[in-house]
């Protein structure tokens, strides 16, 4: 089974896990806090030598299906690829990913500066991975929800007529902010 990293944020390290790909860990082996950040894997990457060789146009790399998919995918993110470049599933973070699109004469220093840019590890590239930062969810102070609700139910009054606690709810979820 292959192994994965994950970011504890109690822990504030970098721990190391086995399991099959679809799995995830819903909390830290080591101290058994839930919100442990799964790490993406960097993409398997072949030496500069080997690297684009044989690989061939976009319509050689991909089956036609998936050729046609991840052309719309990059074209609603306004990118026609060259026919030259070589595309890796491995980089791809959403569907036709522009990025993931590599010019096949730039082919490992490209996927280099774009995984030191995600802040992504290639123990074979000799990058180490950068921690995701932890994400703090900031609760709204009770002051603040109580002059949220002052103000919705001054411009609808008919908010009064629901529980307060309901009301005070729904601000909280639309205020209260994630941070990074
Ligand atoms: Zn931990």
């Amino acid at each position: 089974m292959p192994s994965y990293n994950y970011y504890c944020p109690n822990c504030e390290k970098i721990v190391p896990a086995i399991h099959p790909y679809r799995e995830r860990l819903a909390q830290c082996p080591e101290c058994q806090q839930a919100g442990v950040q799964f790490i993406f894997p960097a993409p398997t990457i072949h030496t500069a030598s080997t690297w684009a060789a044989g690989r061939g146009s976009l319509a050689d790399q991909l089956p036609p299906i998936q050729l046609r998919t991840t052309l719309m995918g990059a074209a609603r993110h306004g990118f026609k690829p060259g026919r030259n470049m070589v595309y890796d599933p491995g980089l791809a973070l959403k569907q036709g990913d522009p990025e993931a699109f590599i010019p096949a004469d730039e082919g490992e220093s490209y996927v280099k500066k774009l995984l030191r840019k995600r802040g992504m590890g290639c123990e074979e590239l000799g990058i180490e991975a950068r921690p995701p930062l932890p994400k703090k969810r900031v609760k709204l102070a009770p002051d603040l929800v109580e002059e949220h609700y002052r103000n919705y139910t001054r411009r609808d009054p008919a908010l009064k007529d629901k529980p307060k606690r309901e009301v005070c709810e729904m601000i909280t979820e639309k205020h209260g902010s994630t941070i990074t």
